[in-house]
């Protein structure tokens, strides 16, 4: 579901979010594709077309979150939120492993939104290994 999004909130959502998606760090620069503003909590669950509200998220992250707020963490077997970019540091949830290609779960929230998002996702995986011996990842932010 699309929603309009005034041109100066996009604007600031693209920066706090550095053109980057919010979830699994693709810089929108690398991949030729026009990242989307993603509404946190769904429109149809009552979230708000706000900046508190909105991220940038690449098209997967955006296709595979579509109205989810939960998933299992594979670790705890528990049923958690999904990563609240707004509110939650990335930092505190992912982490990269060390050839810089996968994303690894560091909390419940973490592990839960890369099953949820695909963030681990083949295609991506190898693409990134290209982004990093071009020295294009992993991004540097925060
Ligand atoms: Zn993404």
């Amino acid at each position: 579901m699309s929603a309009y999004i005034p041109v100066e909130l996009q604007r600031q959502i693209r920066t706090r979010f550095f053109n980057t998606c919010a979830y699994c760090r693709t810089a929108e620069r690398l991949t030729g594709m026009t990242f989307e503003f993603e509404h946190i909590i769904p429109r149809a669950l009552g979230g708000e077309t706000r900046f508190e509200n909105l991220c940038f998220a690449c098209p997967n992250c955006n296709r595979y979150k579509a109205d989810r707020q939960t998933e299992v963490d594979p670790l705890t077997e528990q049923i958690v939120s999904l990563f609240h970019p707004q509110l939650q540091v990335w930092n505190e949830h992912f982490a990269w492993s060390d050839d810089g290609q996968e994303l690894v779960g560091l909390s419940p929230i973490g592990r839960a939104t890369i099953v949820a998002l695909k963030m681990n996702r083949s295609q991506l995986v190898w693409a990134r290994g290209l982004w990093v011996k071009l020295g294009e990842h992993p991004p540097k932010w925060e």
